[in-house]
């Protein structure tokens, strides 16, 4: 799964690896078991909250038509810092909020995968965001993660000194999802990763006085929107694009933008508009993997 050149062997070597976050480990004894369980899994369906992983889980069995224990999904792993379950050959997991944790969990779904023997595999973060010149609900399809400064790279330090990776995605994925669509209002454009909700937002409303006026928060989020195409704003997606991009997997994001930025820093949506912009991009998702399903039956009946 991971392009060769980027696997890190040493992790293969390990003959017991503690995927400590998930809760699952790998030993001689239980390899086999990964491979049944986890080995016809093609999709990595990834969200931040925990609720809304499961809330995948059910609406994607129930919509492609895949079998379910009484009362829905059920988690796989530990579930003191994510749930995931399995839906036919998709894994959905939470990953928290923000890059850190998002890292993580691609490491740990990674390796289980490459355990698991799995191929083909193509990671999907559904997440949310507030939107930049779109209305709350508007599905937002990634074309280039960009960081903070507007540029399409992610730096991480390690060991004190700085790595900076490209953040491309699956152009012809997000074209794919996009067109997958429906009655959803989806929309394609950059998202600009951040590292926090307030002042990396340029928001007004958090706790400390911010160091900027309202003048500058106004000119720089309309620069983003005009200048480097952001039509959306979260916390993950120059962390997840550069994962994938160096594993060599093929990935894509979708998110519901809660509010448009344009307008505000407070999310004022209710809890039921709020899992409605939520369902409409785990609804583009669902009909995208549908679509697949059906052209891959069809090339099997063929
Ligand atoms: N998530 C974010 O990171 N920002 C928003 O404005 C809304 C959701």
């Amino acid at each position: 799964m991971i392009q060769p050149g980027a696997r890190n062997s040493e992790f293969l070597d390990l003959d017991d690896d503690s995927l400590y976050h998930l809760g699952l480990k790998k030993t001689p004894e239980l390899l086999n078991q990964l491979r049944e369980i986890f080995g016809d899994v093609k999709y990595v369906c990834m969200g931040g909250s925990p609720d809304r992983a499961m809330t995948f889980g059910n609406k994607a069995a129930e919509e492609l038509g895949i079998s379910t224990p009484e009362g829905g999904v059920q988690t796989i792993g530990k579930t003191e810092r994510c749930n995931m379950c399995q839906v036919g050959p998709i894994l959905s997991i939470s990953h928290g909020m923000g890059m850190p944790s998002l890292s993580i969990f691609l490491h740990e779904v990674t390796k289980l995968l490459e355990y698991a023997g799995c191929t083909d595999v193509k990671f999907i973060r559904i997440g949310t965001s507030g939107g930049l010149g779109v209305k709350g609900g508007t599905v937002v399809v990634t074309e280039d993660a960009i960081n903070a400064k507007l540029e399409p790279t992610h730096t991480k330090t390690m060991l004190g000194q700085d790595y900076t990776y490209p953040t491309q995605l699956d152009r012809q994925l997000a074209r794919d999802l996009l067109d997958a669509r429906g009655v959803e209002k989806a929309v394609m454009g950059n998202t600009m990763g951040t590292d926090d909700f307030y002042e990396g937002q340029g928001r007004r409303d958090g706790a400390l006085k911010p160091p900027y006026t309202r003048e500058d928060r106004m000119a720089f989020l309309h620069k983003a929107h005009d200048e480097a195409g952001v039509r959306n704003i979260e916390m993950e997606s120059t962390e997840f694009a550069a994962f994938c991009n160096r594993a060599g997997i093929p990935a894509a994001i979708v998110c519901a933008a809660l509010l448009n930025r344009l307008e505000g820093d407070q999310v004022k949506a209710t809890p039921v508009e709020l899992a409605q912009y939520s369902d409409n991009a785990q609804t583009v998702v669902i009909n995208y993997i549908r679509q697949q399903l059906e052209q891959q039956q069809k090339v099997v009946e063929a």
